[in-house]
């Protein structure tokens, strides 16, 4: 099933000849319309006339959420306002919030980006979808809310809250698939216990689509076992539009959509473009953006590449999961350490529940300390305290042998730690406060 099959099925060439024509075009727009944009074209000493394919997308320069905030609000805009039919913005945990604008074209855009994501991991018209994102500013609710109503599911705009609401209008009106954070559907599926509401059992939910957070294949697991639905990864940011591409049915990936976004690979410190199938920080181009183009945006996503055709009979490259955020990255006795790898090796451990927190402190004598707040799962048999100090220790070792920093690990009893309703905060940096 496909939404677009004439475009979702293009050959490798066929893509590659739109990109180069759309990045010709892209260029020669930004630098005529955007002073921002041709100020920084003089600067790298280049002109449109330079690029004249792929292989000139270096020459270009990177535009970074500095660069949004340095020219708030409407800088970086490359259409008068009378053409701009929304905006959307992101908080500004730090500083100024980044806005973004969208003409009529930029929002059918992006309903025709997810409307091809959600048909590929199989969500139809006789779907009833529960979107449990924030609506508003937040690109989550609205995004999700006008691709399921294009492609004709019934939508319940829910938005993000109100926790035993949701599984009460779940189970009545018999929502099937569910859009939100993964953090949040675990606190769903642990509240609706709670209410005596087996999700599994009692709702129609089959699948869920969660983002907005890195989250990883064992969470993926817990999520499937606790609620058994299928959960999917989806991608996007408030910058490029807001959610935008899933992963398909092989779950092995998401789809890019190559006719609107390029994107490259590139070693985060160096700027240079890594190998084929290398790791490193997601750069993106958007090739049919109008009231605020990207050219070389870096997303601060750590991941990799996927060019092979995909089992589903997709042609675009696939972006694999995300291993986390560049700005998440935190260096522990000049090591660095991503959240989602405490996270990976915190789920594979039976005995371990879903919630945990990661506190990051400097000892008086100058040492950082990295603790682990986890709690221990409901099922858990654990009675005594050395039960749990063994666990801890066990713990300790394998983010030991996974981190190369020490630990210091505190099993906690289940329901202690901070749940969340939108995206989770797991890291507190005490360093930084
Ligand atoms: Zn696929």
């Amino acid at each position: 099933m496909y939404w677009n099959p004439a475009i979702e099925r293009l050959s490798a060439k066929e893509l590659e000849e739109i990109q180069e024509r759309r990045l010709r075009a892209l260029v020669n727009t930004v630098y005529n319309y955007s002073p921002f944009y041709r100020k920084r074209f003089k600067e790298a000493g280049i002109h449109p006339s330079d690029i004249k394919s792929l292989s000139d997308l270096p020459k270009l320069p990177f535009t970074k959420k500095q660069d949004l905030r340095d020219t708030y609000p409407f800088g970086m805009f490359c259409v008068p306002l009378s053409q701009v039919v929304r905006f959307h913005a992101s908080s500004g945990t730090t500083g100024k919030p980044t806005v973004v604008g969208y003409t009529a074209n930029d929002i059918r855009n992006w309903v025709e980006s997810l409307c091809r994501a959600l048909v590929s991991c199989g969500v139809s018209n006789d779907d009833i979808m529960q979107i449990a994102y924030g609506y508003g500013l937040f690109t989550g609710g609205l995004g999700f809310h006008y691709a399921a109503e294009r492609l004709g599911a019934t939508v319940l705009p829910i938005s993000a809250g109100n926790t035993a609401r949701q599984i009460e209008l779940m189970k009545d009106l018999g929502s099937t698939v569910i859009a939100c954070t993964p953090s949040y559907m675990i606190y769903l599926a642990e509240y609706a216990s709670q209410m005596g509401v087996d999700i599994a059992e009692d709702t129609n939910l089959r699948a869920g689509i969660f983002g907005a957070e890195p989250w990883s294949e064992e969470t993926r697991k817990r999520i499937e076992e606790k609620t058994g639905i299928t959960a999917y990864d989806v991608y996007g940011t408030s910058e490029l539009s807001g959610p935008l591409f899933t992963e398909c049915t092989e779950r092995s990936g998401i789809h890019v959509w190559a006719d609107m976004f390029l994107v490259e690979i590139i070693d985060p410190k160096t700027g240079e473009q890594v190998g084929e199938g290398e790791k490193g920080e997601l750069v993106v181009t958007t090739l049919t953006k109008e009231a605020l183009p990207l050219i070389r945006w870096r997303t601060g996503d750590i991941t990799y590449i996927e060019n092979d055709k995909c089992g589903c009979g997709r042609t675009h490259p696939r972006i694999m999961r995300i291993l986390g955020r560049a700005d998440d990255m935190l260096i522990i006795r000049g090591v660095n350490v991503f959240p989602s790898q405490i996270e990976h090796v915190l789920m594979q451990i039976p005995e371990v529940g879903e919630h945990y927190m990661i506190i990051v402190d400097r000892r008086e004598d100058g040492l950082d300390e990295l603790t682990v707040q986890v709690e221990l799962s409901e099922k858990a048999e654990i009675d005594t305290t050395g039960d749990i100090l063994r666990l801890e220790k066990k713990i300790a070792e394998k983010l030991k042998s996974v981190l190369n920093v020490w630990a210091k690990v505190e099993v906690v009893n289940p329901g202690t730690l901070q749940r969340f309703e939108g995206k989770a905060k797991r890291v507190i940096d005490k360093r930084k406060i």
